[in-house]
């Protein structure tokens, strides 16, 4: 079975969507191709935080002097030097246009008056959709492509990248239900495939530290084939053994525990003796590694309602709320003394601990770990407290691209007809992506990758 147009997008996560809706507009024939029977991957299930650096809340929070050079920095430094300063300039300098487009065009909400700090920003730049989640983004993203007309293909695999006798990528083997369909691409192929953090093999392969101890925080869909497909049509892959874990994911599930954000508004780690052994905004590779040397491997996150009041996550995630509770790995309680009994942490040593946090509460009062944004004080109630382990997350490496969105051969030839955006791609994060970076990624890569894949239908 054979069809044929302009464009066909490969992967229905925030890339691919976002390269699907900006071919169409700039008037080409495109059909998006998602091989599970849902739509939204790793998209959909993450926080969903956009950096932006120029943002219309920062302003409102006091911050003026942010800059898309600075945040290119925060994310070059933050990946240890390891990224593509070309293509990290693009990402930073056209976030803006990409946050004012998902607003303004694809109606996105975001909330008016609170911004996310992530670790390794040196401002706070992170936009929050409403809900704390990718489902704002992903609805409005159906949406649009409803409107517009989109064929999106669920069940349908991208199995082989098609080329003609030039080396043109001209289209794409699919398959559904074990039946073969041909997509002919005039103008070409967009890859936007995200990345194989739920590939434990895979995962170990590039990276062997990174063992069974891991779950992942991943959508089920994010096991990778798509980028031995792109390294036999002759795309780099580069960085490859740069896996993420987050931190503080469901010693059950493996899924991240959003409810635990409290961390960025104070929250503290323990160990279970009771003990801090982290600054809790370091880089998520280090929370991960010094959690796996704590005693169990897995740490309790710890707050009370003066932090609460700030970061607001148990009213942003009833969901987790109750399934966290109810699968007894969360508490809440009005006293310490219920922490320690549900946690079985020392009582003695948690009232020191909560108490030394208490004595340091503020910005630059943190003698012990030196909290970049300052401790609060944790003398009153109601606490909160959850255990949390490491998961794998996201995966930095992928296709070599330039600041185009073009594949790259392993010459830094390009590829004709093939475009890759989003976490397929392997330049933009380095060793390590900072929170907040996969959103801004995706949808201006997304964005130019569509454009010029229209464009070259023409
Ligand atoms: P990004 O954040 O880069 O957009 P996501 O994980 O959100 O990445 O989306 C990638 C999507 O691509 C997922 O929905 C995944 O199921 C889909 N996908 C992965 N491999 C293939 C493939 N070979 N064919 C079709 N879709 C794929």
């Amino acid at each position: 079975k054979e069809s044929s147009y302009d464009v066909v997008v490969i992967g229905a996560g925030g890339a691919g969507f976002s390269a699907a809706i900006e071919a169409k507009n700039a008037g080409a024939n495109v059909v998006l191709l998602e091989k599970m029977p849902a739509v939204g991957g790793n998209s959909l299930i993450s926080g969903a935080e956009m950096n932006v650096a120029r943002n219309w809340v920062q302003p409102k929070l006091g911050i003026t002097d942010d800059s898309p050079e600075l945040h290119a920095e925060d994310t070059y430094k933050g990946g240890d030097k390891k990224g593509d300063m070309k293509v990290i300039n693009v990402m930073t300098h056209q976030a803006l246009d990409a946050a004012l487009w998902c607003r303004d065009y694809l109606g996105v909400k975001f909330e008016d008056d609170n911004l996310f700090f992530f670790g390794g920003h040196s401002r706070k730049r992170a936009l929050i959709p409403v809900g704390h989640t990718g489902t704002e983004f992903i609805a409005k993203f159906q949406a649009k492509a409803d409107e517009l007309g989109i064929p999106v293909i669920t069940n349908m695999k991208a199995e082989e990248l098609v080329k003609d006798k030039d080396g043109r990528v001209v289209g794409v083997k699919a398959t559904m239900d074990g039946n073969t369909y041909t997509f002919n691409a005039k103008g070409g192929v967009v890859l936007a495939t995200g990345g194989f953090g739920a590939n434990p093999e895979m995962v170990k392969k590039y990276n062997p530290k990174i063992d069974e101890r891991f779950k992942t925080t991943d959508a089920p869909g994010a096991t990778g084939e798509a980028l031995y497909m792109a390294e036999r049509a002759g795309a780099e892959l580069v960085n490859m053994s740069y896996i993420q874990t987050y931190p503080i994911c469901d010693p059950i599930s493996g899924v991240i525990e959003l409810i635990a954000d409290a961390r960025f508004d104070g929250a503290i780690m323990l160990n279970q003796e009771g003990k801090r052994f982290v600054e809790e905004l370091e880089r998520r590779d280090v929370l991960s590694e010094a959690i796996l040397k704590q005693t169990g491997a897995y740490c309790w996150v710890l707050w009370n309602d003066k932090i609460g009041a700030i970061s607001n996550t148990v009213k942003a995630h009833p969901t987790e709320y109750e399934a966290f509770t109810k699968q007894g790995i969360m508490k809440t309680c009005d006293d310490l003394k219920c922490i320690a009994d549900f946690t079985k942490i020392p009582f003695d040593q948690l009232k020191a601990t909560t108490d030394r946090v208490t004595s340091m509460a503020g910005k630059g009062n943190d003698k012990d770990f030196n909290h970049r944004s300052g401790l609060v004080d944790m003398s009153q109630g109601k606490y909160y407290v959850i255990k949390a382990v490491p998961s794998t997350h996201h995966t930095m490496g992928g296709v070599r691209i330039n600041e185009k969105a073009q594949a790259l051969t392993k010459d830094g030839q390009v590829i004709p007809g093939l475009w890759a955006a989003g976490e397929v791609t392997g330049v933009t994060h380095g060793t390590n992506r900072l929170g907040g970076n996969a959103y801004t990624d995706i949808i201006v890569f997304g964005r130019i990758a569509g454009k010029a894949a229209a464009e070259a239908a023409k």
